[in-house]
C-alpha cells in the first residue's frame, strides 16, 4: 500500500496548480458563474497540455494514462471550477471511455482522436422524463429498418445537450422489457430528427450545458451501435468511472472551500483577534479537512483500482456516495466561517455551495447508491419495484 503520488502526478498536479494561479482561475471560475458561459476557450489549451483524453488508448491519440491521473487532474481544476475541469472530465471518464472500451474500430477512429484535440465530445444520454433512478424503465427505443435503426424517444438533464458533437444514448432495442432489452449507441448531432429543448437552468453548475434531447424517427446506422440489448451491465460498470470523476470534482469544489475558509480565518478579524484563534472555528476547518481527507482516500483508492479499465462498483459507489455529501457538509461549513460574506456573491464560497450540491443526484442520487452499497454488504439483491 502506497499513499503517495509518483514524481509524474506530483508534476501534473503542480502544473495545474501553477497554471491556475497564473492565468488567475479563480477569477475566471466567478465570471463563468456570473455569465454562466463554458469556457470554451480552455479546450485547446487543455488539449494542447494533453489534459484530455489522457486515460484514452493510445492508438487513437489518447495518453493511456491510468484514471487516477485523471481524478487528480479533475481535482486540481474543480479546486477553481468544476466548469473549468469539465472539459477534462468529459474527455477522459465520460461517456467516450465506453466507445474507448467497447466501441468498434470505426467508432474509436472516428471519435477518439478528436476527443483529444478539444474538437469532439460525447454526452451520456440515459435519463428520461419518467426514468431517472428508475432507468431500466427507460422507453426511448429503436427497431429496425434495413441497416439502419429508427430511433424515437425523448432524454432529459443531458450534460453537454446542444453542444455536444456525439451522444451515447441508452435505449430499448425494439420491445424487449427490463435491462435485457437496453444497449447504447452514437447519434449525431444534425441529424435528421434529431432536436435539443431549451437549456436547464440551474441553482449551480452555471455555465454548464445541459438539456432535453428529442428523438422523432432518427435514421441511425446501425454501424453506430456500440453495445447492444443484454450489455446494459457493461454500459452501467463503464459508468463507474464516470463516478469516481464526479466524487474527483466534489474533493475539488470542497479542497477549493477549505483553502478559502482557512485563508479568510487567518485574515478576518473579530475581538481584536484573527477568527482562526478561536478555538470553534478551528474546529470547524479541522472537522472540513477531517471529511476531505477520508473522502479523497476513497476515491483515490476506487480510481488506482481501476487501473486503465473499469473500478470496483462497490468502492466506486463508496466513494461516490460519501465525497457527494461531503462536499455539500464541507462548502456550507465555509459559508459559515464566512459569516455575512459567505453568502455575498463577491466571494467564492456562495458558489462553490451552490455548485456542490448537484453531485448528489447527478451520476445516480445518494439514496440509490446505497441500495447498491447494501446489496454488497447483505450478498442480495433488494429488488425496489413492488411485489418482488
Ligand atoms: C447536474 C446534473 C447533471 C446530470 N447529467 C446527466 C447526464 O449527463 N445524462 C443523463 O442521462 N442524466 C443526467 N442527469 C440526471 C440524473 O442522472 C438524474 O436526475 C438522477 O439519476 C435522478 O433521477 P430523477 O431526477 O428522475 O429522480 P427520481 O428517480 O425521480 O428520484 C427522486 C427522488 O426519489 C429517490 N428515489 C427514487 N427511487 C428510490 C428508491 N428505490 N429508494 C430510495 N429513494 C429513491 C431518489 O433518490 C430521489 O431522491 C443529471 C442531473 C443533474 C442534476
Amino acid at each position: 500500500m502506497d499513499f503517495n503520488l509518483n514524481e509524474e502526478q506530483k508534476l501534473l498536479v503542480e502544473t495545474i496548480r501553477s497554471m491556475g494561479e497564473r492565468e488567475n482561475f479563480k477569477q475566471l471560475a466567478m465570471e463563468i458563474d456570473a455569465k454562466a458561459e463554458f469556457p470554451h476557450h480552455l479546450m485547446k489549451k487543455f488539449a494542447d497540455m494533453d489534459l484530455l483524453g489522457m486515460t484514452l488508448s493510445p492508438e487513437y491519440g489518447g495518453g493511456g494514462a491510468p484514471a487516477i491521473n485523471a481524478i487528480l487532474a479533475i481535482e486540481e481544476l474543480a479546486k477553481f471550477s468544476p466548469m473549468i475541469a469539465a472539459p477534462v472530465f468529459e474527455s477522459n471518464v465520460g461517456a467516450v471511455r465506453v466507445i474507448d472500451l467497447f466501441g468498434t474500430e470505426e467508432q474509436k477512429r472516428a471519435i477518439i482522436p478528436g476527443v483529444c484535440k478539444g474538437e469532439l465530445s460525447v454526452s451520456v444520454c440515459m435519463t428520461e422524463p419518467e426514468a431517472g433512478s428508475d432507468l431500466t424503465s427507460l422507453k426511448t427505443f429503436v427497431v429496425e429498418d434495413g441497416d439502419d435503426l429508427i430511433l424515437n424517444g425523448q432524454k432529459v438533464f443531458v450534460t453537454g445537450g446542444g453542444e455536444a458533437s456525439h451522444y451515447l444514448v441508452y435505449t430499448r432495442f425494439g420491445d424487449i422489457p427490463g435491462y435485457k432489452g437496453i444497449g447504447g449507441i452514437i447519434v449525431e448531432a444534425g441529424m435528421p430528427g434529431f432536436s435539443f429543448g431549451k437549456q436547464e437552468e440551474f441553482m449551480g453548475l452555471r455555465g454548464m450545458p445541459s438539456c432535453d434531447l428529442i428523438f422523432e424517427d432518427v435514421r441511425v446506422p446501425k454501424k453506430n451501435v456500440v453495445l447492444p440489448a443484454g450489455e446494459f451491465g457493461k454500459l452501467m460498470l463503464t459508468f463507474d468511472i464516470e463516478r469516481c470523476g464526479n466524487a474527483a470534482m466534489c474533493l475539488g469544489v470542497a479542497g477549493g472551500a477549505l483553502e478559502e475558509a482557512k485563508a479568510y480565518a487567518m485574515e478576518r478579524r473579530a475581538f481584536g483577534r484573527p477568527i482562526c484563534e478561536f478555538q470553534d472555528v478551528q474546529f470547524m476547518i479541522v472537522d472540513m479537512a477531517m471529511k476531505l481527507e477520508a473522502a479523497r482516500l476513497l476515491v483515490y483508492r476506487a480510481a488506482c483500482g481501476a487501473g486503465q479499465g473499469l473500478p470496483s462498483v462497490y468502492e466506486a459507489s463508496l466513494a461516490k456516495c460519501f465525497a457527494n455529501e461531503m462536499v455539500v457538509e464541507v462548502t456550507n461549513a465555509a459559508m459559515l466561517v464566512f459569516g455575512g460574506y459567505g453568502y455575498s456573491k463577491d466571494f467564492p464560497v456562495e458558489r462553490m455551495a451552490r455548485d456542490a450540491k448537484a453531485w448528489r443526484v447527478a451520476g445516480g442520487t445518494v439514496q440509490m447508491l446505497r441500495i447498491t452499497l447494501a446489496s454488497f454488504l447483505f450478498g442480495r439483491r433488494f429488488d425496489q419495484r413492488p411485489g418482488r
